[in-house]
């Protein structure tokens, strides 16, 4: 691991456990930061802005800069911006199914966004649905941007993963909302979020990274590694959150190139830097 020089590390599962850090968390970014290694986090939950996760990582004492953070629901909004091109951005109104993370990086780009009562009370609708985790989701939320998918919206999740690691075990996620309005449609998804290569791309350019010097750290097979391999990355599973070590002995994929129990294990292993 000695020609690692960038670490593209996901949260949900490796960090922490919803409000809960991972034993040894300050202590791995202490790490980190002795042999000079640089990261990106990335992360597929839509939910939250990059200042939101600044401000976890500070109350678990560790700062972290806004540009080291790639969600896919930046991700997705570069993507909208990129795809309905030449159209002006201002002209395309977006219904979204999520939270502030997905508001704030589709706002930032210039696309007027919907609300439920521009749809279901004034007639409006969009051409695009995007749909992101968010815990405080409602029927009208669903419904709304079921109107919209219906009446030819296109339809764009931020992130597969039908659940995330919490207290309480697996939770369901942006794939199992995904997973409703697709059946209530009919429409299948165009999906953003790791394994998909944007966010990969982002985070690498981020880091002035190459696939050569740069692993993914992340706790599923089937969006991290799978998406790490994908990219030409080193790739570390941490098996502190959803991919257990069952799994990874049932798994089809291509296996990751370490495998650790958690953050604590793997910094261990970069502070003898062999
Ligand atoms: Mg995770």
């Amino acid at each position: 691991m000695k020609h690692l020089r960038n670490l593209i590390i996901d949260m949900d599962g490796v960090l922490w456990h919803g409000d809960t850090a991972v034993p040894g968390l300050a202590d791995f970014f202490k790490t980190l930061h002795q042999q000079q290694i640089n990261f990106v986090l990335a992360t597929n939950n839509a939910s939250k802005t990059p200042d939101q996760y600044v401000a976890k990582l500070a109350r678990f004492g560790v700062s972290v800069a806004p540009a080291q953070i790639v969600t896919s629901a930046i991700a997705t909004a570069d993507f909208l911006a990129t795809s309905t091109a030449p159209a002006p951005l201002a002209t395309v109104d977006v219904f979204i199914v999520g939270g502030d993370g997905l508001h704030q990086a589709i706002q930032q780009r210039g696309f007027p966004i919907l609300s439920v009562a521009d749809v279901m009370e004034r007639g409006r609708r969009a051409q695009v649905v995007v749909v992101g985790f968010w815990p405080d989701v409602t029927y009208a939320d669903f419904a709304a941007g079921a109107v919209c998918i219906n009446d030819g919206a296109r339809f764009i999740g931020a992130n597969p993963d039908v659940n995330y690691p919490s207290e309480w075990g697996p939770l369901p996620g942006a794939g199992a909302f995904l997973a409703l309005i697709q059946a209530a449609t009919g429409v299948s998804p165009t999906v953003i979020g790791k394994p998909g290569a944007i966010m990969f791309q982002e985070a690498l350019r981020r880091l002035d990274g190459t696939p050569e010097n740069t692993a993914m750290v992340g706790d599923r097979l089937n969006t991290d590694i799978a998406g790490g391999k994908a990219a030409g990355l080193h790739t570390i599973l941490v098996l502190s959150g959803i991919s257990t070590r069952e799994a990874l002995a049932q798994a089809n994929g291509q296996p990751p190139d370490d495998v650790f129990v958690d953050i604590m294990e793997l910094a261990k292993r970069l502070e003898h830097g062999d």
